[in-house]
């Protein structure tokens, strides 16, 4: 059975039974605090804590789940990807345990022909939770399960919560069993690839008061209403129902593996073992291809881009390791193009819009593989640079765990962690490339050095965000705060910039506190505010509030730690705040205005330059401040000049327009039906915010904008430039900025055009006319500097020594380019003649780093003297290698200091020849 006919009769089947089909969130949902949906219960979570209240009291989903802590697990077990698709019944304070069951077994077990699944019910295994009496009566009741194959497990295994106080309780997994050829008897404890865990239902039963780790909580009642979550994991159970080993095997992930082993000459499954951990590396090898290819086809499409942190940096790393496992199976060229467009035909039977999409998708996909293979291509340079010094004996790093003298235990040559965290940071060359590659030239990394580098880098990054992003890794004092004022805070701001409202939290120091005083550095919790908290690319609001009392707080920052709440960091300026007392809240007008106007002109530049460069121009990021703004999109080359120019003029004739800005809630689909942009990111379901300027630019969009196109005065792009692959940046200034900006730009031009005595219009051609002067003259005195040194050449042919038979010329020529050294080493050789043999070996110094040229003659090599043997032994010497031909070689080093060392070295080995 197809796995699109998989989750086509589980939709129809729960949907037969009362369940609403909600289609699956974006991978990268709109919480922060989660880096990719993980289940299918994720969604629903609002409803679930009880912060939202569901619109079904029965609901269904096929959702996509990335998990990227399962990524070491792929293609070693059968049952784990990155990405799956988890389907998924929910009960939200309607049926329970007895509903859940019962529909699971009649799913599972109804014959194929009847619209089920027609697995035989002897293959089933069914777990609970040890405590759980109630859910092991009702699998022997309403199945045919025998109870040796209901089996009782922890809380490790059969206990589900959130890690935060709330709903929990018991689980019940249902297990697969695929035969002795999988592995030993004796169920799920003994064997979890043989008994594969297909299915787990939820029972949301309790509300727990704390929750200290997975097996450590506090139980305080029972919760009012009870709920169901389960999630079924779809390509396991396509994996039995298409009689395949793992779940690479099946329909939607096999093409690629197989394209993949084309590709590469390989032969997968020659190991015929049906267990995945026995299999051969290059079958591993091919799975992680398959895995990670439509995993990235999955989030590209959801939206991310390839970047250093956070989704980005998950998303390249699949990438690079997809390429560079195809890299390791023989496979050297680009190779998305050939694999992303298979997974891309499979997966968009289940997803049409991964085919509309295609040409973005894949545009950010094949840059991103690009730009790779050039930082494999000059990692590979400074790797083997640093290994051929640590050879050599110096490391060039002095943090001690370095060189063949290096700690205890480590016998060999030992490049430092320094070195191979610097290759990671600087060039982001992966650690286990260093290692393998390392390897391969005899040397070793200290690994356990690099990793405390990469850890030292994480906690620093994670205090810079917990910093930034909410003062306090903690959200708990947050929950606290929302939880007592049980509901959102109201945003009064798109229509008010002064508002009333009341002190509902005080954090002071990590802690709620009552009160704070004079000088306290606190955030504030207002049950409504104006202030608009930063978001959406949208800075926050300035500004102070005021209490009846007469105190007065100065606000910082606002932001939005969890969902619902607004936070501002403030200082009490004067007097003293107390939960309760009464608030007027005010907002700085000028700053607002002006960050208004700028999130108003990303709007416009956004959607002209969509109509300059086609809709894969999509927005990747912005930031709207006072006066200024940048945008990111995603294009795979510069946007010429001229381009930006019409961007700009159409952007400022718009303006000149006066065109309204309206802002309007709709469904989702009004929004698409009316063209709106960026509607990925979106929560399914809710309500939708869409800015329009005009009839023009529509987005959606929850920022504050200007109210009339007019406002924005005048708009100017400051330029254009890459900031990753595949991603631009546009900055721009807005209204009185912009025409500072450009009234300066006047100014210098004025000055430019005394000083050079032109009119301004003048000024590029006296410039270029200037330029092309400097360079003439500096050609001038390269070339009288490069004759003096070429003219040496007679004198050198008078200094030559025999050795032994051979004339041999030997010179150090201190600075000199490559190009000039080769020169004047070819005309001593031709002046050298060819009645005997003769050698011409110079050095010199170029842009700080040594050069040697040897070149010999006819008659030389007639005696079996090559110019590359004697360079290389020069190389040696300076810390370096090079080659050539017979004739005429080159090489080159680290060591400017050992230029003569070298020429006696190439003496030295002609003395050898020659004795
Ligand atoms: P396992 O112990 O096998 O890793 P799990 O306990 O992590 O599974 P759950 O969190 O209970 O799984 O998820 C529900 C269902 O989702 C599982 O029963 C399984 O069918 C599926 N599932 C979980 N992780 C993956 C994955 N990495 N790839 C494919 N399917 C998965
Ligand atoms: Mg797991």
């Amino acid at each position: 059975m197809e796995t699109a006919e998989i989750r086509r009769r589980w939709l129809t089947f729960f949907q037969e039974k009362g369940h609403t089909v909600v289609p699956s969130a974006p991978l990268p949902f709109d919480d922060p605090n989660l880096l990719f949906v993980a289940a299918g219960m994720v969604p629903f979570a609002p409803y679930f804590v009880g912060q939202e209240t569901p619109r079904w009291s029965r609901a269904t989903s096929v959702q996509k789940c990335v998990r990227t802590p399962d990524l070491e697990e792929v293609g070693k077990t059968s049952r784990h990807g990155t990405f799956f698709q988890m389907n998924g019944n929910f009960s939200f304070g309607d049926y329970f345990k007895e509903g859940a069951i019962a529909y699971a077994w009649e799913l599972l077990t109804t014959p194929q022909p009847s619209g089920g699944y027609g697995i035989d019910p002897d293959q089933l295994w069914a777990s609970v939770y040890e405590d759980d009496d109630e859910a092991r009566g009702l699998w022997l009741e309403l199945t045919d399960i025998p109870a040796e194959r209901i089996v009782k497990r922890g809380r490790r295994d059969n206990y589900w919560h959130m890690g935060i106080p709330g709903p929990g309780g018991p689980s019940s997994e249902i297990f697969i069993d695929r035969g002795p050829a999988y592995g030993p008897d004796g169920g799920p404890a003994v064997d979890e690839d043989r008994f594969m865990e297909v299915w787990n239902l939820v029972f949301m039963q309790y509300e727990l008061s704390a929750v200290r780790s997975k097996e450590d909580f506090d139980v305080r009642g029972p919760l009012p209403a009870r709920n169901i979550d389960t999630g079924l994991g779809l390509e396991r159970l396509a994996s039995v129902l298409q009689g395949v080993d793992n779940l690479y095997e099946i329909d939607e992930v096999f093409p690629v593996l197989q394209q993949a082993a084309e590709m590469t000459g390989k032969t997968y499954g020659d190991n015929p073992s049906h267990v995945a951990s026995q299999s051969h590396p290059d079958d591993v090898r091919l799975r992680v291809v398959a895995d990670h290819v439509r995993t990235s086809l999955m989030l590209i499409g959801d939206g991310v881009s390839p970047g250093n942190e956070g989704r980005g940096y998950v998303l390249r790393r699949m990438l690079r390791r997809a390429v560079r496992s195809m890299r390791l199976l023989g496979f050297d060229e680009p190779s998305l193009p050939h694999l992303l467009p298979v997974s891309m035909e499979r997966m968009s039977r289940s997803y049409p819009e991964l085919r509309t999409d295609f040409a973005r998708i894949s545009q950010i996909a094949y840059a991103e593989e690009e730009a790779f293979r050039r930082t494999l291509a000059s990692g590979t340079t400074i790797l083997d640079a640093a290994v051929s010094r640590v050879k050599a004996g110096h490391s060039g790093e002095s943090d001690g765990a370095v060189g063949s003298t290096g700690a205890a235990g480590v016998s060999s040559e030992t490049l430092s962690g320094a070195q191979a965290f610097a290759l990671h940071d600087t060039y982001g060359f992966p650690i286990d490339l260093t290692l393998e590659m390392a390897a391969e030239q005899g040397v070793v990394v200290d690994e356990p050095g690099f990793r405390r580098l990469m850890a030292e880098q994480r906690d620093r990054a994670k205090a810079d965000a917990r910093s930034k992003k909410s003062a306090h890794g903690d959200t708990g004092v947050y929950r606290r705060v929302a939880d007592s004022l049980g509901r959102d805070v109201e945003f009064t701001g798109y229509d008010e910039v002064v508002s009333e409202g009341r002190v509902a939290g005080i954090i002071r120091d990590g802690a709620n506190v009552d009160v704070a005083a004079t000088g306290d550095d606190i955030e504030l919790v207002l049950d409504r505010t104006p202030f608009y908290a930063e978001g959406g690319g949208q800075l926050a609001d300035g500004g102070r509030v005021e209490l009846a009392n007469g105190a007065v707080l100065e606000i910082r920052d606002v932001q939005r730690p969890i969902t619902g709440l607004v936070v501002h960091r403030a200082t009490v300026v004067l007097g003293e705040v107390t939960t309760g007392d009464l608030a007027n809240a005010e907002v700085d007008v000028e700053r607002r205005r002006s960050i208004s106007r700028a999130h108003t002109a990303t709007h416009m530049v956004h959607k002209a330059i969509r109509e300059a460069l086609g809709e894969t121009a999509t927005q990747a990021g912005s930031e709207n401040a006072p006066g200024r703004f940048r945008f990111d999109f995603t294009a795979q080359h510069a946007v010429p000049p001229s381009v930006l120019g019409d961007v700009e003029a159409k952007v400022n004739a718009l303006l000149l327009d006066d065109l309204p800005v309206q802002a309007e809630v709709m469904t989702q689909q009004q929004a698409r039906d009316l063209g709106a942009m960026a509607l990925f990111g979106e929560k399914y379901g809710d309500a939708v915010r869409v800015v329009s300027v005009g009839d023009w630019a529509k987005e959606l969009c929850g920022g504050t904008h200007a109210q009339r196109s007019g406002q924005l005065g005048l708009v100017k792009l400051l330029g254009e430039a890459s900031i990753g692959s595949g991603v631009r940046r546009v900055e721009a200034l807005v209204g009185a900025d912009a025409y500072s900006f450009l009234a300066r730009e006047h100014a210098i031009i004025g000055q430019l055009s005394e000083v050079l005595k032109a009119r301004p219009e003048e000024l590029p051609e006296r410039v270029s006319g200037i330029l092309s002067r400097l360079r003439d003259a500096e050609r001038e005195i390269a070339a009288a500097s490069r004759e003096k040194a070429l003219g040496g050449a007679t004198g050198l042919v008078d200094s030559a020594r025999d050795l032994g038979g051979l004339t041999f010329v030997s010179h150090d020529a201190g600075a000199l380019a490559a190009d000039d050294l080769r020169s004047l080493v070819l005309d001593v050789r031709t002046r050298l003649g060819n009645d005997g043999a003769s050698v011409v070996a110079m050095a010199g110094v170029a842009n700080g780093r040594p050069v040697v040229i040897v070149a010999t003659n006819a008659a030389a090599r007639g005696v079996g003297v090559r110019a590359g043997d004697l360079v290389r032994s020069a190389a040696r010497t300076l810390g370096g290698g090079g080659g050539g031909k017979d004739d005429l070689a080159q090489g080159g080093g680290t060591d400017p200091a050992k230029v003569s060392e070298a020429l006696g070295a190439v003496e030295d080995v002609l003395r050898q020849l020659q004795g």
